[in-house]
């Protein structure tokens, strides 16, 4: 049964395949820190169900914020 939704694309997938930005806590760079403050500047929160691609996409898209703001300040 498909009872989870995407937050992002409105696809409709199993539970069990739910994915949200948590999973950015076992990433080094950007910091876990810095990707909740990030997200919730765009309003997603920890608890905010996306399908892989979309977090996938998330997770490129916050990597080249980061980036960019790291070139700003060196
Ligand atoms: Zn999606």
């Amino acid at each position: 049964m498909k009872n989870a939704q995407c937050t992002k694309c409105l696809k409709k997938f199993q539970e069990k395949e739910i994915y949200t930005i948590q999973q950015f806590q076992y990433r080094q760079i950007p910091t876990y820190k810095w990707s909740i403050e990030y997200f919730k500047k765009i309003d997603i929160d920890e608890w905010d169900s996306f399908c892989e691609n979309c977090l996938m996409e998330y997770s490129k898209q916050s990597k080249e914020i980061w980036d960019k703001l790291k070139n700003l300040n060196s």
